[in-house]
């Protein structure tokens, strides 16, 4: 039989799709700039439907790219292959597999399958008393399982962390069909090797994740949200550790923006309400939650006199407070709804780079500077997790120039951005992942012997390279590998 028989035969045909225009939504990048093309699309319904379709694709020496949401940033789970290599190519969208199987409050954790939606995954944790703390802006559709493929991070990582830190147990599906049962949802296993870690992150390239235990933390009864406004970007720095020695784990969030970000916020969506004065080029966002209303008031006043003193210094030059539930909300949309602002206004170049803490002031202030004098129209659109050291440092366009100049030198303001990140030892893949926009860029910034090592754990799960080609680690790049 062929491939796509067997495939057939494995989900049922209702469940295979080769309809050209059913499947033009799973084929192109959230940003529109990667266009794949596959045989077929599959939607299985269970780990053992997965691991059927996985043993055919390694049967038939099928290639195999997994989606869930397909909401990534970094053209991960688009299918980009020759028009040979089209006719073995099979994605597997996790569609189908949205159950949240089980939460247990007591134990603070939840087994789910992996195209569970986090809005989904927050919302039943919430039901039971619990909070799943990630959050990110796409949460309406992104999954469970791309989120740990891509260890995704969100604006509450300050006191969280990233996905890695969520999860207590995989199953994993491997390249020729085997299932990894690892859900033993254990806080404590040190019997060698946690081979879990290596999947997480790994963006589809060493098998398919089908289903995950996940770590739940007390749901917070209440919290405060503000913005501050300052002059100088090296201040950030010094609010966040006054705030983080007054808060400790009770700071959840600590979100910077630039000015003309938000002026584009207001520019682009004029159905958001700014609600706080923009006269200081530099804000933070920051969010506190209280496990409790006594813990709640105490630190609220404690913190306005920090915020008085801070203002009093100079260091602050405005604070703003939310008022009320629907104000936090408020404050929270505005930004929320950066990167739509962006999409709106025709897009930019992105970076999506983190530095240590201390040093994001310094990096912000000198790459600005040489960007700057090199293009005269280039304007900044810098904003994100300033608590983890990880910033979105985006490349407009100054109002009255072309729109399109930033993509027109797209590889020149790269080429500035990651040597800068480079030489503050800092990462150009933050939070989003590698996918295919960057693959090429771990050359730089990996050592030979870290690139060797990736090289060797890639042919270990996939000894064909026939798991998500393209992403990650290129084995056709000829990348120093004495194997
Ligand atoms: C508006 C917006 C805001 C965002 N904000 C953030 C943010 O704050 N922080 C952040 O980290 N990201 C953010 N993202 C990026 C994106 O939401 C995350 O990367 C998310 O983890 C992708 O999940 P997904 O289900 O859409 O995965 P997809 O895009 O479908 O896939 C992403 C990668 O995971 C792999 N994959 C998916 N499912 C599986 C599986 N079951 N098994 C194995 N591999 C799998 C794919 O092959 C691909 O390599 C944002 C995106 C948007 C559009």
């Amino acid at each position: 039989m062929s491939l796509l028989q067997d495939l057939q035969e494995a989900v049922g045909s209702a469940n295979v799709q080769t309809d050209s225009q059913a499947l033009a939504p799973l084929l192109v990048d959230n940003r529109n700039r990667f266009f794949g093309q596959v045989l077929c699309a599959c939607f299985p319904a269970s780990t053992e439907e997965v691991a059927r379709v996985m043993a055919i694709c390694h049967r038939h020496a099928a290639l195999v790219f997994t989606q869930g949401g397909n909401t990534g940033n970094c053209a991960a789970a688009t299918p980009v292959v020759s028009e040979a290599d089209a006719r073995r190519s099979v994605l597997i969208s996790l569609r189908r597999m949205r159950s949240i199987e089980r939460v247990d409050p007591l134990n603070d954790t939840m087994t789910v399958e992996a195209g569970a939606i986090l809005q989904d995954v927050r919302d039943a944790a919430e039901d039971h008393g619990r909070l799943f703390p990630v959050s990110l802006a796409a949460q309406g559709s992104c999954t469970i399982g791309g989120l740990l493929s891509t260890n995704a991070g969100g604006v509450h990582v300050v006191r969280y962390g990233n996905m890695r830190e969520q999860c207590l147990g995989l199953e994993v599906v491997l390249s020729d069909g085997r299932v990894l049962d690892m859900l033993r949802g254990l806080r404590k296993d040190n019997t060698g090797y946690d081979l879990k870690h290596l999947f997480i992150g790994s963006e589809g390239t060493l098998g398919v994740i089908t289903r995950a235990q996940l770590k739940l933390s007390p749901l917070p009864v209440a919290r405060s949200v503000y913005v501050l406004a300052f002059s100088r970007l090296s201040a950030a720095g010094n609010v966040f550790n006054a705030l983080h020695t007054l808060f400790g784990p009770q700071l959840s969030a600590f979100e910077l923006m630039h000015v003309d970000t938000i002026r584009m916020v207001a520019r682009e969506l004029p159905q958001i309400p700014i609600g706080f004065d923009l006269s200081a080029p530099w804000y933070v966002l920051v969010e506190c939650e209280y496990n409790d209303t006594r813990q709640a008031e105490r630190l609220q006043s404690a913190a306005l006199s920090v915020l008085e003193n801070l203002l009093e210094d100079g260091t602050l030059s405005d604070a703003t407070l939310a008022q009320s539930e629907a104000q936090c909300e408020a404050l929270w949309r505005v930004r929320e709804s950066i990167p739509s602002a962006h999409k709106h206004a025709g897009g930019n170049v992105k970076h999506d780079i983190s530095v240590q803490r201390n040093d994001l002031a310094d990096f912000v202030e000198t790459t600005n500077a040489r960007l700057q004098s090199r293009f005269d129209w280039i304007a900044p659109s810098v904003f994100g997790h300033f608590g983890d050291g990880n910033l979105h440092y985006n490349m407009g366009v100054r109002e009255g120039f072309d729109r399109r100049l930033c993509f027109d030198h797209e590889e020149a303001i790269h080429a500035i951005v990651y040597d800068a990140v480079k030489r503050f030892n800092g990462s150009v893949a933050a939070e989003h992942g590698v996918g295919r926009l960057k693959t090429r860029l771990l050359n730089d910034v990996k050592s030979p012997e870290e690139l060797h090592l990736m090289r060797l754990v890639k042919r270990v799960f996939d000894p064909d390279n026939r798991l998500n080609p393209g992403a990650v680690i290129d084995l056709k790049e000829s990348i120093a590998c004495d194997d």
